[in-house]
């Protein structure tokens, strides 16, 4: 016997006598008794903490309406954002918003197409090729937390005294572990010697350049203080002489003090700005450009010392 649907009951049952008073059909007034019924169904959401069991109508708090039962409001529920590893749901319930938000597991895209949680409190497992493991494990993590799990014991870290097991009781996870290490250690090599290579190219290009530029300041400089000329009595002399040689004192022995016998102390460049009408911005600037030179010079002394 082939056994009848709702609808057909329902037809079968209705006086159609009685409907044809009305200005619609029977069929029409079904379909629509239908239609309310399954758009009026709760659309319930799960709180994604493990354990909990509360839910929430996502139908009627979209749609601002009171929830079939007071038990599946939305007020206070939260959604987690597109930057954390969670899988599908997203609903933290009002309970447990303080808990998630401590241990929010921000997604980490890793090396060698693996995957990584790097929780909110600091913690973090160890990376896998399949996320849905990490969100299994960050929900271990969640429950060790709050006391419903007890801790698990701490993973072997060749890294960490105490932690390392006996050869003899070693097994294929721990193995994949060391492996793990072993794998990003060698991709961590291959980016290091890139950026080694990077730094020699730029420290064979600068040096050079540094060592020649030094050899031409200095020359001209010794060209300058040997001149019998008077290096104060032009005014583009005396920029010239402040950026070159300098009219202060350099001495920068922490036991040196200025003094009027051997030195020619702290005031030499504004004292000659002064004596020509240099404005102040370009005498600070000279000052600048000659702390500029000096200090290449010093650098330039330094690095000759050190390849030497
Ligand atoms: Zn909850
Ligand atoms: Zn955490
Ligand atoms: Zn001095």
């Amino acid at each position: 016997m082939i056994e009848k649907t709702a609808r057909e009951l329902l037809m079968e049952r209705l006086r159609v006598g009685d409907a044809r008073a009305w200005p619609t059909s029977p069929d029409t007034d079904i379909d629509a008794v239908i239609r309310e019924a399954l758009a009026g169904q709760p659309a319930l959401r799960n709180c994604l903490y493990p354990t909990c069991m509360r839910q929430m109508d996502a139908m009627s708090t979209m749609n601002g309406k009171k929830p079939p039962r007071p038990e599946w409001s939305g007020a206070g529920w939260a959604t987690l954002g597109s930057g954390a590893l969670v899988g599908a749901d997203r609903h933290i319930c009002p309970d447990h918003k303080g808990t998630i938000t401590a241990h929010y597991p921000r997604r980490l895209q890793l090396p060698n197409e693996r995957w990584g949680i790097d929780c909110g409190c600091g913690w973090s497992p160890s990376p896998q090729r399949y996320a849905p493991i990490l969100r299994a494990q960050w929900e271990q993590h969640l429950l060790e937390q709050d006391g419903s799990l007890p801790p698990a014991p701490p993973v072997p870290d060749p890294d960490v005294p105490g932690t390392r097991i006996p050869l003899a009781e070693h097994t294929a996870d721990t193995l994949a572990e060391l492996y793990d290490r072993l794998w990003d250690a060698e991709s961590e090599w291959a980016d290091l010697r890139d950026f080694a290579r990077t730094c020699l190219n730029a420290y064979n290009t600068a040096v050079p350049a540094l060592l020649g530029a030094k050899t031409a300041l200095e020359t001209l400089r010794s060209r300058i203080i040997v001149d019998s000329r008077d290096w104060t009595a032009d005014k583009l002399d005396a920029l010239l002489y402040a950026v070159l040689v300098g009219w202060n004192c350099e001495n920068t022995d922490p036991a040196h003090t200025h003094n009027d016998i051997d030195c020619a102390g702290d005031q030499g460049l504004w004292r000659i700005a002064k004596q020509h009408g240099i404005p102040t911005d370009q005498t600070i600037q000279a000052g600048h450009h000659r702390w500029w030179i000096a200090n290449a010079i010093t650098v330039a002394t330094k690095i000759e010392e050190q390849t030497r």
